[in-house]
């Protein structure tokens, strides 16, 4: 088995799960929405989209288009189509209800000051990126703790892991908020779904809502700026999973899969226009609306290049 996995392994596909074997994948059930509950009715007409279409065009200059796919990079293993805006409409795609409308954040085993503070301010970005409550759980309010119950140790130099269907089936699924559209856990401890793989970055369960990422190996060597980058890309790319985005092919766009960490970092933090279109639809917000909630967003984590680039975006989506 490879070391950083090029490929997905369907884990457990009677329960729908998804094994990452990537920083940002979670390809397999993205394919094939769920027919959850909180299924949208697909719009009668499309006419009401226009303003959406319109803003699309407007911001198409500040996505650079994908290119050829390189050595090792993800569209160079995996033949996938893409989901256009009109594809995804139609697809009845889950979508945060009346009911279901929060994202639950969840700090999960024990973390340094720093990863604590990185996952505080990807739970201020996931409420600009989607326009939604986010609630950060506390992890005295998980019944079942996060334990070496369920772990291995691996690799070399030695490492202990925890098992992700464990996070996942014990830990998170007896907790799932009622309001929750969707509960991502971070952990600092490094995970494995089964033993035929050396680890994952994480794994989500679609039809649960759930998923569980690992910081363990983001954090590896890297300054305070591409580590938060890194986890906020995750945290949207994830969630946009959850709300049955696939993967982008169009665009280098946070909702591209990637292979390796130096991919997801070539990668933006934002959604290119196919994609924000759709979180514009599944949230309800206009694209200005929500362009300026991620310039404030930005501005007051330190991201100056990111928040120059969102204000360019409210101003050609607002002219
Ligand atoms: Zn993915
Ligand atoms: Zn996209």
């Amino acid at each position: 088995m490879p070391t950083t996995g090029t490929k997905i392994i369907q884990y457990r596909p009677a329960a729908k799960l998804v094994v990452l074997t990537v920083v940002l994948c979670a390809c397999i059930s993205c394919s094939k929405p769920e027919a959850a509950s909180n299924t949208a009715t697909p719009p009668e007409t499309r006419t009401d989209f226009k303003f959406l279409r319109e803003a699309m065009i407007k911001v198409a200059s500040f996505f650079q288009p994908m290119g050829k796919p390189q050595g090792f990079d993800w569209l160079a293993s995996h033949r996938e189509p893409g989901q256009t805006f009109d594809e995804y409409l139609d697809s009845k795609p889950t979508k945060p209800t009346k009911e279901r409308q929060a994202i639950y954040v969840l700090p999960l085993g024990t973390l340094t000051a720093r990863q604590k503070r990185i996952i505080d301010i990807t739970a201020g970005y996931l409420a600009a990126f989607y326009d939604l409550p986010v609630k950060k759980m506390s992890a005295e309010a998980i019944k079942h703790p996060l334990s070496v119950q369920d772990s291995r140790r691996h690799g070399y130099p030695e490492v202990e892991q925890i098992r992700t269907g464990y996070i996942l089936d014990e830990v998170l699924k007896p907790q799932l908020p009622k309001d929750a559209a969707a509960l991502i856990a971070f952990t600092s401890s490094d995970l494995y779904p089964d033993e035929t793989m050396n680890f994952v970055f994480g794994q989500a369960s679609m039809e649960d809502r759930l998923g569980v990422w690992s910081l363990y190996r983001l954090d590896d060597n890297a300054d305070e700026a591409t580590f938060l980058r890194r986890t906020l890309k995750i945290a949207a790319h994830e969630t946009g999973h959850m709300f049955s985005m696939h993967h982008c092919t169009k665009y280098e766009c946070v909702m591209s899969g990637t292979n390796y960490l130096g991919e997801t970092d070539r990668r933006p933090i934002d959604a290119c226009p196919e994609c924000m279109a759709k979180i514009c639809w599944l949230s309800d917000i206009t694209p200005a609306e929500r362009y300026k909630k991620l310039v404030d967003f930005c501005k007051k984590n330190g991201l100056a290049k990111e928040a120059d680039e969102f204000e360019k975006k409210l101003a050609a989506v607002t002219n």
